[in-house]
């Protein structure tokens, strides 16, 4: 006869599967105790006959893990996208609340910030062209002025010799009287003269005085000619004569009275 492996039911020897739960049949003997070794054989391979359940299917198990990391990676980079979209909506808006600048305008322009930085550093490099172009003005300006006084040094240097001369400062001389002797009427004087000299005469009043010079081209009376006449008054007259050259020059001076 035949047993179910499952559930113990005995069945005929023309049965195959057990009517209960479908399960194998196995032949059984229902001989007495001794054989019950042989018995124990088939139970043995029971277990063996068992797991013909269906096969597990193979469920990708390292595919799980890679799609999941995949998918929090996704959800990472959406969250992150999603943040940094809000703080640039957030931060123009403080903008705009701070410029007071109108919405529509802000929201065409494309990131007005890095425009900001990109115009600033543009208008440093302008300043430091313009500061470049000051200082190389006056740098030529500075050579211009070098140049002028280095001329000018040539020149005070190249005329050296009229300058120079004029620098004598010469002391002042005295007054010469000058006196006729007795019986004459005329007198001379001789001497050097550096700038200018004066000489006083005494005479009567309503005498005639005519006096002329000698001193080359130098020297001339305060009138500018060699010669002078006047009328003389009562007491002191004065007579002078200038030296128009820059150095000392010497002199004759002839003075009559009648
Ligand atoms: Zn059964």
């Amino acid at each position: 006869m035949k047993q179910c492996p499952q559930c113990r039911q005995n069945f005929a020897d023309d049965i195959h599967f057990c009517l209960s739960d479908g399960t194998p049949l196995v032949w059984f003997d229902d001989a007495p105790e001794e054989i019950t070794v042989i018995k124990q054989i088939p139970k043995i391979q029971f277990p063996v006959q068992t797991p013909v359940q269906p096969p597990i299917q193979p469920i990708p198990p390292k595919s799980f893990p890679f799609f999941t990391c995949l998918s929090a990676l996704a959800a990472v980079l959406l969250i992150g996208i999603g943040g940094l979209l809000l703080g640039i909506f957030v931060l123009r808006g403080i903008s705009n609340r701070n410029t007071n600048s109108e919405l529509s305008n802000d929201f065409n322009k494309p990131f007005p910030k890095n425009d900001n930085s990109v115009n600033k550093i543009d208008d440093q490099i302008a300043n430091l062209k313009k500061q470049k172009d000051q200082i190389e003005k006056e740098k030529q300006k500075l050579a211009n002025e070098r140049q002028k006084l280095e001329e000018d040094k040539n020149k005070v240097i190249s005329t050296p010799t009229p300058l120079s001369t004029p620098t004598i400062n010469y002391p002042p001389q005295p007054t010469v009287r000058i006196k006729f002797g007795r019986g004459r009427v005329a007198e001379s004087v001789t001497g050097v003269v550096y700038k200018e000299r004066s000489f006083v005469l005494e005479a009567r009043n309503g005498q005639y005085l005519s006096a002329s010079v000698n001193g080359g081209n130098c020297v001339r009376f305060s009138n500018g000619s060699t010669t002078i006449g006047f009328v003389t008054s009562s007491g002191d007259n004065r007579l002078n004569i200038v030296n128009a050259c820059n150095s000392e020059a010497n002199f004759t001076l002839t003075v009559s009275i009648r």
